[in-house]
């Protein structure tokens, strides 16, 4: 064989290897493990099963609205009825459907790879907040149940999207130091109260959120009481702002 032969060669067993590899592993679908012809994707079922969230949506909430208000009706209702503690929300779908297999799988099945595709959702309905952000904070789990889990979805999610942002993600900044019972069922009023003093920031996380506009990530929104809670401390640390970007919402406005 000539010299000249060696790269057609090379080329040619790094497709037969990625080919066997794909025979083996053929890429599936990160919600319903249906084959799909790319990795880390949806197959076309499930994504008709995503109710993506665009624009015109509320401004302050990223929630959208059931009919088009007109030109200048940028906020909701609910948002100036009552403006909630963080700055912006923004979440890539209606919690249901596709979008809440994804944050059960997610929550109870330790997947790094359905993170990543989650998270490169997450990075794009965000990027205009994500793009102002100095650093990203995940909502914590407290202890107890971190321990029972293992894992925080959150956490997951939030040093994804700093990996693909190359912003910096900080783990510890925020404490979750009150084991509070689960919000399902509660009334709005039920889960603000459920959340008063569930959230500290850490002596170390002080230090990093002083002064800086921050990016609070968690799997999913429904009142906005978990975000409210987290930004207010984080708020009362010094932080310059905060905003809020999860992978689904469950919406109050305009339904
Ligand atoms: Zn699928």
């Amino acid at each position: 064989m000539t010299a000249s032969g060696l790269p057609v060669l090379r080329e040619g067993l790094r497709r037969l290897a990625s080919s066997a590899i794909s025979l083996i592993y053929p890429p599936t679908c990160v919600a319903c493990g249906a084959a799909t012809g790319q990795p880390h994707a949806l197959c076309a079922a499930c994504w008709s099963g995503l109710r993506l969230i665009e624009r015109p949506y509320c401004e302050r909430l990223g929630t959208p609205f059931a009919l088009d208000l007109g030109i200048g009706s940028l906020i909701s209702p609910g948002a100036i009825s009552e403006p909630p503690v963080f700055g912006r929300a923004r979440a890539v779908a209606i919690y249901d459907g596709t979008a809440r297999d994804l944050v059960h799988r997610l929550k109870y099945g330790d997947r790094l790879d359905l993170a990543r595709a989650m998270a490169r959702m997450m990075a794009a309905a965000g990027s205009e907040l994500l793009e102002e952000a100095d650093l990203i904070v995940p909502v914590p789990l407290h202890g107890l149940r971190l321990w029972r889990r293992r894992f925080n979805q959150s956490a997951l999610l939030a040093r994804e999207i700093g990996r693909r942002s190359g912003k910096r993600c900080d783990l510890r900044a925020l404490a979750r130091v009150k084991a509070t019972r689960p919000q399902v069922g509660l009334t709005r009023h039920q889960r603000a109260d459920n959340l008063q003093g569930a959230f500290r920031v850490t002596d170390t996380g002080r230090i990093r959120v002083a002064g800086r506009r921050l990016l609070l990530i968690d799997d999913v929104t429904t009142t906005g009481a978990t975000g409210n809670a987290a930004a207010r401390v984080l708020l009362r640390a010094g932080a310059a702002s905060v905003d809020l970007l999860t992978f689904a919402t469950v919406t109050r406005d305009g339904l």
